[in-house]
């Protein structure tokens, strides 16, 4: 035995220790660490554990606007509570009835260009835990779907349920649908209703804010679409292979509280990395798709420093057939395509950003969009305006917050114009609202308010430090008023409590 196989041998056996620990090192890196230590992708699979997963099958067919779906839900009873019946949304069917639409009266026409157009999903068949299962579909428009257990299924319990349905796309240019230029497969599958300390969580799709409340999962999606559709989807792109005249798109997500997809034969794509995120831009507006791109890298960048790390690989900006303007899903969002014409780009600028704030405010950290819709809708407002801060000067800043809130009945009559209600309340369920214009002004623009005012009471440092530590704390979860008092509390010794409710509720 010579000395250079002496050496040989050495590394050798060093590097099959090093190999037989590394499982363990990771384990316990992703175990043990502090969240501030670890990278996002450990972060992911850490937050991914435990959590519902849901393997989708999905044959689109544009020419007929149906998707024929099976999945698959491994559904974890994560509460304290023994559950026999099951609820899962059905939003699709939202869009089913004339008579109950989600829009209000002067956006029919809008929304339904060519007249109203049904959109539903209808269940075949539910297996659970691989037994025929009995299930009711019901709600103000057949909405929930309730399945019945044959057992309780116990805390901390797994059950698997297995669904065939269809869903049928409606020519509407709100959220669901599809327009002149692509689909949106948005809230468009069987997603479980949340359990939470009020029980189970059954509103309807409501024609005021956005009617979504729901619990991070992991999702594999696959879809089947016709050769020559190109699909922007939540998650990351796993397989992309072709099989026939189709292509089969394979998606995996991890720790997202929902998956949405949109497919169009005319997008252009261009992508850039905004910290550890390929953020791609999908568009058929040729100059305004590089804007929409930039002002989303720009404030992703400011956003991962401002308020914590976006932990997850892609985010996609999509021009969109969606007359409402902007809309957020989880590491995807919406943007009408009116706001990709060139007289548009401020509106662009200001629609792409808030929606990518959302990521932050709505995408990781939830909460009942429902009930506390000021907590999501306030503080992305406000984080727009602390980008325009960011990246043009307190100026900027100032024109653009006076702007937001320039809209509310502070700098004009215009509040009492629209309406009779002149209720102030900002915390009070979306239904309750009388107009959208009423729940923008208050929501939007008197919730941006509140947080401008904490601003100035505790300075920069500790308002950052405290929207860093409601992010940190409540990150793939869902958070609410206590949550949001709380981060601040301790991060300045003091209770903001009375301040957060001057501002949510009327006193006048
Ligand atoms: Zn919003």
């Amino acid at each position: 035995m010579n000395v250079l196989l002496k050496k040989r041998k050495k590394i050798l056996l060093i590097s099959l220790i090093i190999t037989a620990l590394l499982p363990v090192g990771l384990y316990f890196f992703e175990v043990f660490l502090p969240d501030s230590w670890c990278l996002p992708a450990f972060e992911l699979a850490r937050a991914s554990r435990g959590l519902n997963q849901y393997e989708i099958q999905v044959e689109f067919n544009p020419d007929a606007k149906t998707l024929t779906c099976h999945q698959k839900v491994e559904y974890i009873n994560r509460s304290q509570d023994s559950l026999s019946h099951l609820y899962f949304h059905l939003h699709p069917n939202a869009y089913r009835y004339e008579n109950k639409p989600v829009f209000e009266k002067n956006e029919m026409e809008q929304a339904y260009p060519d007249g109203f157009s049904p959109g539903l999903l209808e269940v075949d068949e539910v297996v659970i835990d691989g037994e025929q299962a009995e299930y009711v579909v019901g709600g103000f428009s057949e909405n929930i779907l309730m399945l019945i257990l044959k057992g309780s299924l116990e805390p901390g319990d797994k059950t698997v349920i297995e669904m065939d349905y269809r869903v049928i796309l409606p020519y509407c240019l709100g959220r669901f649908g599809y327009g002149k230029n692509m689909y949106k497969a948005v809230n468009w599958y069987p997603i479980a209703s949340v359990y939470d300390e009020r029980g189970w969580n059954l509103d309807r799709y409501y024609t005021i804010g956005d009617p979504f409340y729901s619990d991070a999962a992991n999702y594999r999606v696959r879809i089947q679409a016709p050769a020559g559709y190109t699909i922007a989807a939540t998650g990351e792109i796993k397989e992309k292979r072709e099989e026939g005249q189709h292509l089969i798109w394979e998606f995996s997500a991890q720790a997202v509280r929902d998956f949405a997809w949109l497919a169009g034969n005319r997008f252009q794509t261009i992508s850039k990395k905004a910290g550890r995120t390929t953020v791609t831009s999908y568009y058929f507006t040729e100059d305004a798709g590089k804007k929409a791109l930039e002002y989303a890298v720009e404030s992703m960048a400011y956003f991962n420093e401002a308020f914590g790390e976006y932990p997850y690989p892609r985010f996609n900006v999509v021009e969109s057939d969606f007359f409402i303007g902007g809309m957020e899903y989880p590491n995807l969002i919406m943007l009408d395509h009116d706001l990709y014409k060139s007289n548009n780009s401020d509106y662009l600028e200001l629609v792409t950003v808030h929606e990518t704030a959302h990521q932050w405010w709505y995408g990781l950290v939830g909460s009942n969009q429902i009930t506390d819709a000021w907590l999501d809708e306030g503080l992305t407002e406000y984080s727009t305006v602390l980008y325009y801060g960011h990246r043009y000067g307190q100026e900027k800043e100032e024109e653009v917050y006076q702007n937001i809130i320039g809209k509310g009945k502070y700098n004009n009559l215009q509040f009492f114009t629209y309406s009779n209600d002149i209720d102030e309340t900002i915390h009070r369920p979306t239904y309750e609202f009388s107009s959208w214009v009423i729940y923008d002004l208050l929501v939007y623009g008197k919730g941006a308010m509140l947080f401008h005012s904490l601003r100035e009471k505790m300075g920069d440092q500790l308002f950052f430090q405290g929207l860093r530590l409601y992010f940190q704390e409540n990150r793939f979860g869902n958070a609410g008023k206590t949550d949001i008092i709380r981060a601040f509390s301790q991060v300045t010794g003091q209770d903001w409590q009375q301040h957060f409710d001057q501002w949510l509720y009327d006193y006048e």
